[in-house]
């Protein structure tokens, strides 16, 4: 349950108690107060009769003339019926006040065989009196107290509560058994090679100050989310046997000044009480954003939290091994006071994996997994370029629930391909009637198949499918046999040639009049590919300038002379066209030379829905042998 939620129902319940208890000891209070009016009353009644002195009232008893003795307020008073010639034989109440020390009185009373009777009453009054006016605050203070004691409980789990909010959020673990070892981490080894180094500071410091080397106090990690960021730092923490505090910069983001930095002072003063130890803090530009920045120019609360965190930084003058490890994704955001040294010496940028990576980490994850042997981990590290290892691993793992939704003991090549297919292109969506629309896709597919796998320079098929997935009708894959690192001019051609091939074939087989809307994704796709190609990489007639910057701004702009400008932008336009233009052409020969195999292609992948590249490929190498030439 939420625990603001319990903490309010607790309220609740204690102030309708307090309430009920507090009424109830009111009218109890007002009850045992007429009591005792009534009972002083009596007492007032038969005192107004008459009194005697102690002394006389003790000759009275040697005399015998005393019947009964009732004794009040803690035997200082006593109402005596008594009948002497005095009082003319008629029995009268007196009162007699008893002095102090006056023990004996009862013990006389008993030699003298007199009735008598001790009334506690009064007393009793006084005491319910006190109670009364006593325990409705002592109920409220009993309940508060209560109510911190579990708030401060609650607080332990959850880092909130009335009484603690300048206490630390951070999860705090004692024995770092985070139980992640680097074995656990692949695809990132450089990142890799310097925790090492830490760890081994954290190991044998001496062996490092005793060269005088300073051991670093913060490492920046760089990069995506999902790279094995937190998992670096748990490693750490782990193979150093060091305590982990982890806790996540928007932890110390709160509405009122000073808690974030009181909660700082108080990760820190923990940590150093745990030294040697690892304080890992995720997300750290939500703390760490430059200072002055942001809407209304900046905020007091987290500049005070971020100035806390430089001033704990500064404050272990030589470490004594609280080694602190930020994570983020946007360093251009962060204060440039973090970066100084002192602060974040080490920036490590853990990247997205490349290939090779991606092999590591996926055989990481299959470790405890059963795989078929038909299962490649090498095809799918070439089917998934731009996946982080988080990515990965969330693939793996569908195609293991995959599997067990259909009751397999194994996970196979097809689990696997459906979880990346679902992955990369979304989630499938039911068939398509067999209708001329249908008829259309899978030409338009093929044409892009076709293409993509005559045509020199292009990446191959990875397979065709008519089922609709995320929002297109039909799909081609195809595998990048490199990481988007270098693509040549002849590579981004034979994109833009295959990705037009869909159309075209559309056009050839369909005529004109019959293309469709469908091609609208791909056409996009082209312009902006041959547009960059113009602009960005130097590789049409204008030559090598770059007319445009990462952020499509205009780096070419000139003198504000617009002629000069509108002459340049037509210049663009048409170096674009006439890229498009060329692969337009090629395309279309290469669609008319092959029309028997995509007639033939068609017919199989309608009937199948889904190609694979492997047969595809084996189709067309039945009618084809060479390679089309860019
Ligand atoms: P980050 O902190 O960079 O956002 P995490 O370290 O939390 O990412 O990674 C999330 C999960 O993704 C990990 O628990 C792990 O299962 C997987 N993962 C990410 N990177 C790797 C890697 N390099 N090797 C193995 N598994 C990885
Ligand atoms: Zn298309």
């Amino acid at each position: 349950m939420d625990r603001n939620l319990l903490q309010k129902i607790l309220i609740a319940l204690f102030l309708i108690a307090s309430l009920i208890v507090g009424a109830k000891t009111f009218t109890f209070g007002n009850f045992a107060k007429t009591e005792v009016r009534n009972e002083k009353l009596e007492v007032n009644s038969t005192l107004s009769s008459s009194r005697m002195t102690y002394g006389r009232f003790l000759e009275y008893l040697e005399m015998g003339w005393v019947k009964q003795v009732d004794l009040y307020d803690n035997s200082r008073n006593a109402i005596v019926q008594a009948s002497s010639p005095e009082l003319g034989n008629r029995p009268q109440a007196i009162r007699v006040e008893i002095p102090v020390g006056a023990s004996q009185l009862i013990q006389k009373l008993k030699e003298y065989n007199i009735d008598f009777d001790a009334h506690p009453i009064p007393r009793k009054s006084i005491f319910i009196m006190i109670a009364s006016n006593l325990l409705l605050p002592l109920i409220f203070i009993g309940g508060l107290i209560f109510f911190f004691q579990n708030s401060e409980n609650f607080s332990q789990n959850s880092g909130s509560g009335p009484m603690n909010l300048g206490k630390s959020p951070a999860k705090f673990e004692q024995r770092p058994d985070t139980g992640i070892t680097f074995d656990d981490i692949a695809g990132i080894d450089e990142a890799k090679a310097e925790f090492e180094e830490i760890v081994s500071f954290l190991k044998e410091p001496d062996k490092y100050t005793r060269v005088g080397a300073k051991i670093p106090k913060g490492v920046l990690l760089i990069g995506p989310p999902g790279t094995g960021k937190t998992l670096l730092a748990k490693a750490i923490a782990n193979e150093a046997n060091v305590p982990f505090f982890s806790v996540a910069g928007s932890e110390f983001v709160e509405m009122f000044i000073g808690i974030g930095a009181a909660r700082i002072r108080d990760l820190f003063k923990k940590a150093s009480e745990n030294t040697p130890c690892i304080v890992f803090i995720d997300e750290i530009d939500a703390v760490g954003r430059e200072r002055g920045s942001g809407v209304g120019g900046g905020n007091d609360e987290r500049e005070q939290t971020l100035n806390q965190l430089l001033t704990e930084m500064d404050g272990f003058k030589e470490n004594k091994g609280v080694i602190v490890v930020g994570a983020t994704n946007r360093v251009d955001i962060l204060d440039a006071a973090l970066l100084r040294p002192g602060r974040f010496d080490r920036q490590i940028t853990v990247g997205l994996p490349d290939r090779l990576g991606r092999i590591g980490i996926l055989k990481v994850h299959a470790k405890n997994k059963p795989f078929d042997d038909d299962v490649s981990l090498v095809q799918l590290a070439n089917r998934t370029p731009g996946f982080s290892g988080a990515d990965l691993a969330n693939l793996l793992n569908e195609s293991a629930i995959l599997a067990t939704r259909y009751k397999q003991e194994t996970i196979t090549k097809k689990e696997v391909n459906e979880a990346a297919d679902r992955i990369i292109g979304g989630i499938a969506g039911t068939t398509m009637e067999d209708t001329k629309n249908k008829k259309l896709i899978a030409y338009h597919e093929v044409g892009h198949a076709i293409i993509g796998s005559l045509l020199q320079y292009h990446d191959e098929v990875e397979k065709i499918t008519l089922i609709p997935r995320g929002g297109a009708k039909g799909l081609t894959w195809f595998t990048p046999n490199e990481d988007q690192g270098l693509v040549t001019r002849s590579q981004l051609l034979a994109r833009i040639v295959s990705t037009l091939g869909g159309r075209v074939t559309e056009q050839i087989v369909f005529g004109d009049p019959e293309v469709t809307t469908g091609a609208s994704n791909d056409l996009q796709q082209i312009t902006s590919i041959a547009r960059q190609m113009v602009t960005r990489y130097g590789m049409s007639n204008i030559g090598p300038i770059a007319l445009e910057d990462d952020d499509n701004e205009q780096m070419f702009t000139s003198t504000g002379d617009s002629e000069y400008n509108e002459n340049l932008a037509d210049r663009i336009d048409t170096e674009v066209c006439k890229i498009i233009n060329y692969c337009e052409n090629l395309a279309t020969k290469m669609i008319l030379d092959n029309r028997t195999i995509i007639d033939l292609a068609v017919e199989k992948l309608l009937e199948v829905e889904t190609l694979d590249g492997e047969d595809f490929r084996e189709l067309v190498k039945q009618y084809t042998i060479l390679p089309t030439k860019l």
